[in-house]
């Protein structure tokens, strides 16, 4: 039985001299049947390990008791081999005179190896920890296993304190602000977050970190190791960096619009005298005069649009809403721009569902919202066509669509249109040019109102973008303002907002 077992087997006399073995021993060793029978360990091994496995064999003997030991073994090519065995005494069964002692042993190199092999992981990992600024933190769902000394510096805390429970440094007037924390905290997943950290004493810092689940063999997470990291400094250039783009836009717009404004100004006085003059003239000066008038106005809008973007990416964006009608201000933009939709050879139809609807909103980003899509209306339709305004009201929200009967937007560039600078190339129409800023813009307004904006569009049939805003008032309290003052300055705005129609 003991020959045929898939462990090594063996049977000594009292002398230590082998009597029988099995074919495992024998692959072990890499020794033939005859290279072992009769002989010693002595023949098998080199003298230590054989004296130390002879040792054991009169322990089994004296004691006349089983015994387990673990053994390292030269084999072949100074290559190591590790065996569990087991001896235990064998003697005549009635009178107890020992004759020699049988093993059995299994193999356990693999085994050894990868315990030897982690230790040597653990210590590299710890010689990385240790030594690197980014603090490392082993932990189960509750409890830290594993603090890096960077963490103790990170987070000044007493280690003790988070050895029992991780969430204590939090304690002694610690604040955390998280810029982007997974919610709810996922221990099996992979967790990036952002936060602020203010100590107590300490000036506030900018963290980031990342957890990692460390599995079973079945997969299952039994432990997370996080990676944290100081990113202050980063973050305070970053802001700075970000100021300084700020203070470029900021001198720039200025710098822009100070002179187109100047021109336009002087293009208005220049107006009031075109009457003075005679026919012929007055052709001619109309015709160049139109052109500077409109391509100011182009600039202006490029400026425009230019620094709100940048104003709306450092969150500088002034938002003031009001409670106001919401339908007489989109029926009032589409009566002051239906001139000039005619001039073009088209109409603009507006309906809506309610009579007056009072919502709280802010009017010039409205304005500016319904006169850059009326005026994308405007750009890519074709004679003849309508533009169609319409209102809804809905219980938790005021749709109001825009839509034209042109040439409409290959359904693959959809996804696009409202990224910056992103223009879809028309065959038809390269003589109407824009910065792609525009549906952009007028998303991120929208979005400013808590609103949503999305858009239908069939090749060659039309588009129509629907903007979503809340139905609610602002403060929910009711204060209207004064539409008086607003309205003078309406017909520049739509001057502007139209001026690339028609280059
Ligand atoms: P642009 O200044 O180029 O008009 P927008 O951001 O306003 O920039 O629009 C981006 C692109 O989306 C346009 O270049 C155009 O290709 C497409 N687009 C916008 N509105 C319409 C529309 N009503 N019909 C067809 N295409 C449109």
């Amino acid at each position: 039985m003991l020959k045929n077992s898939p462990y090594l087997t063996w049977i000594k006399d009292r002398n230590g001299v082998y009597v029988d073995v099995n074919d495992k021993f024998l692959e072990f060793f890499d020794k033939t049947y005859d290279e072992v029978i009769g002989k010693t360990d002595y023949a098998i091994m080199p003298k230590d390990f054989a004296k130390e496995i002879i040792d054991q064999d009169n322990d089994v003997m004296k004691n006349n008791k089983m015994n387990t030991y673990e053994d390292t073994h030269i084999l072949n090519k100074n290559k190591l081999g590790y065996l569990q065995s087991t001896k235990w005494p064998l003697s005549e069964d009635d009178n107890n005179i020992i004759l020699g002692t049988i093993g059995i042993a299994i193999e356990i190199t693999n085994k050894v190896e990868m315990f030897k092999s982690m230790e040597k992981n653990e210590k590299i990992f710890l010689e990385i920890a240790n030594n690197i600024e980014e603090a490392i933190i082993i932990i189960d769902e509750k409890k830290a296993q594993y603090i890096s000394p960077s963490f103790k510096k990170m987070f000044d805390v007493n280690p003790d304190e988070l050895y029992n429970d991780i969430s204590s440094w939090r304690e002694n007037g610690n604040k955390v602000v998280y810029e982007n924390y997974p919610k709810p905290y996922d221990f099996k997943g992979i967790n990036d977050f952002m936060f602020k950290l203010y100590q107590k004493g300490r000036e506030e810092m900018w963290i980031w970190g990342r957890f990692v689940p460390i599995l079973d063999e079945e997969g299952n997470t039994i432990k997370k190791i996080g990676i944290l990291s100081d990113i202050t400094e980063r973050k305070t250039l970053e802001s700075e960096l970000e100021k300084l783009r700020m203070d470029f836009f900021a001198n720039l717009s200025h710098e822009l619009r100070t002179p187109i404004n100047l021109i336009i100004s002087a293009l208005q006085v220049l107006g009031l005298r075109m009457d003075n003059l005679d026919d012929e003239d007055f052709e001619y000066f109309e015709k160049y005069f139109k052109i500077i008038n409109q391509n100011s106005n182009r600039l202006l809008k490029l400026v425009n649009n230019l620094i709100d973007t940048t104003k709306l990416d450092s969150g500088c964006f002034s938002y003031n809403p009001k409670n106001n009608d919401i339908v007489s201000c989109i029926e009032d933009i589409c009566l002051s721009v239906s001139g000039f939709i005619e001039d073009n050879n088209l109409s603009i139809i507006f309906d809506t569902d309610t009579e007056e609807k009072i919502i709280g909103f802010d009017l010039d980003k409205m304005e500016r919202i319904v006169l850059n899509l009326l005026s994308n209306a405007l750009k890519f339709n074709e004679k003849g066509k309508t533009i169609q305004v319409t209102i809804k009201n809905y219980k938790n929200s005021i749709k109001i669509s825009v839509k034209d009967e042109g040439i409409g937007i290959p359904k693959h560039d959809l996804h696009k249109i409202f990224d910056r600078f992103k223009q879809v190339k028309h065959k038809s129409v390269n003589s109407k040019v824009g910065s792609g800023i525009g549906l952009s813009l007028v998303k991120s307004l929208v979005e400013l109102h808590k609103g949503s904006i999305e858009v239908k569009s069939v090749l060659g049939e039309g588009s129509e973008f629907i903007i979503s805003i809340p139905n609610k008032l602002y403060n929910n309290k009711l204060e209207l303002i004064d539409e008086t003052i607003l309205k003078e300055k309406f017909v520049q705005k739509i001057d502007v907002e139209f001026s690339d129609i028609y280059a």
